[in-house]
């Protein structure tokens, strides 16, 4: 059936892919892409394989990936969890301020 040849033709064009001149790196879409190429321009040379984010300094992108581990911190005090490690400081900081 033609009909059903012109769909699959028309598929395969979507799952078309971007490749990074760089490294070969293959992306579903060109703004993905395009976020990739920040890690080659060096502006942020830490990257996320999982999300596509650059990130300027480790302790972001440690921290970011410790998100996508589903990684708490943990207030050492009253044990309260939070996604971001700077959170549980700034949580932190709050228990020696005020002492319960
Ligand atoms: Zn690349
Ligand atoms: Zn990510
Ligand atoms: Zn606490």
């Amino acid at each position: 059936m033609i009909e059903g040849q012109a769909r699959e033709e028309c598929q395969a064009y979507v799952v078309r892919k971007f490749g990074c001149g760089k490294c070969g790196k293959e992306y579903q879409s060109q703004h993905s892409l395009k976020r990739h190429m920040q890690v080659h321009t060096g502006q942020f040379p830490f990257y996320c394989e999982e999300c596509n984010k650059g990130f300027r300094d480790k302790t972001g992108y440690k921290e970011h990936q410790d998100r996508h581990a589903g990684v708490q911190y943990k207030c050492e005090i009253c044990g309260k969890a939070f996604a971001r490690l700077r959170n549980r400081d700034y949580h932190m900081a709050e228990h020696a301020n005020r002492p319960l």
